[in-house]
């Protein structure tokens, strides 16, 4: 499994990675060509004490070490954010449980792995992953926004992310795009990620089955037991031909669409990598957004932009776990 691989720099260890999700959290050994070359797997254990969740990631990490890894000299971790990535340590992240609150997470591995760590926010691993292996390989000013459970974004500006004071940057999803509009879990209402998210669009489709017993969304939700439905079974019914759920996934459609007009506008990137599960199930949402950003946005930055899916997928938060430590 330590074979020399074209591209891998010469003498290098691969290094450990570990990607923490909402669902999943990933560990893996990473060679510095970026070739994923062990890798496990487990649910996120985050509603438990943090002890536990510690211990988990250990344990995932150790497996990967035991697999033919040892010798690993470092760990980048990719984290849902927000978090403070000068030293490591978790914010009170929004979609996970208690355990992961205000957690010194660089600083418990690396004194339990005896390594050195460094702790990135998953939207940043992602971007950099894309800018290195991806959709926006060459590039220096690229802007990602990921469309999944929930919406986030990074920003790299000639090269360097922007972080903001206290590290948060990047939080597009909380923009209002429908003024009045749906309740967010931040508080407001109308962000984007209260329209647009897999999470949202979930809601939308539950009370649009609940308010007619007889379409397609409500059978639907009726096979799927109460509480289960999902945005994918939404984008679903609307191509099956219900019209509820065409119009929650034209709504969400349109705020994508709307966002990246705003932020080939703000940022006159080279690259707008668009990511995340709700567009890998609607692709041509991509394709829509590249017609609507040289139509609407301002010149020249409408001309200059690439609107590109991300090409890394799930292993992006990988990837560009192992770039923060090669
Ligand atoms: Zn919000």
């Amino acid at each position: 499994m330590n074979t020399m691989m074209s591209g891998d720099v010469k003498g290098a260890p691969p290094v450990l990675a570990l990607d923490i999700g909402g669902t999943w959290t990933r560990a893996a050994a990473v060679s510095t060509a970026g070739r994923i070359l062990s890798s496990a797997r487990e649910r996120t254990q985050s509603d438990g004490n943090s002890a536990d969740f510690v211990g988990q990631c250990v344990r995932l990490l150790t497996a990967i070490r035991e697999d033919g890894f040892a010798e690993s000299a470092a760990l980048g971790v990719s984290a849902t954010g927000p978090l403070d990535a000068a030293t490591g340590t978790l914010y009170h992240p929004p979609n996970t449980g208690a355990a992961l609150a205000d957690l010194p997470l660089a600083a418990l591995l690396g004194s339990a792995l005896g390594l050195p760590v460094v702790v990135d926010k998953d939207t940043n691993a992602a971007v950099i992953a894309e800018q290195r292996y991806g959709a926006a390989r060459g590039a220096k000013d690229i802007v990602y926004l990921t469309v999944s459970t929930g919406v986030g974004a990074s920003v790299m500006m000639n090269g360097l992310l922007m972080r903001g004071v206290d590290g948060t940057a990047g939080e597009f999803g909380h923009v209002v795009i429908e003024p009045g509009g749906p309740h967010c879990g931040c508080g407001r209402r109308g962000c984007l990620e209260a329209v647009a998210s897999g999470q949202a669009i979930a809601a939308a489709g539950r009370r649009a089955a609940a308010h007619d017993p007889t379409s397609i969304l409500a059978c639907t939700a009726r096979v799927q037991s109460p509480g289960l439905l999902e945005g994918a079974h939404v984008a679903a019914a609307a191509a099956a031909g219900d019209d509820a759920a065409a119009s929650i996934m034209t709504r969400a459609r349109d705020a994508v669409v709307s966002a990246c007009v705003d932020l080939v506008n703000v940022f006159n990137p080279e690259t707008l990598v668009l990511a995340g599960s709700v567009v890998r199930g609607n692709p041509q949402w991509v394709e829509l957004a590249s017609q609507t950003v040289k139509a609407e946005a301002l010149s020249p930055a409408n001309l200059r932009a690439r609107i590109r899916p991300a090409e890394l997928g799930d292993d992006g938060g990988l990837l560009g776990a192992a770039l923060l430590v090669t």
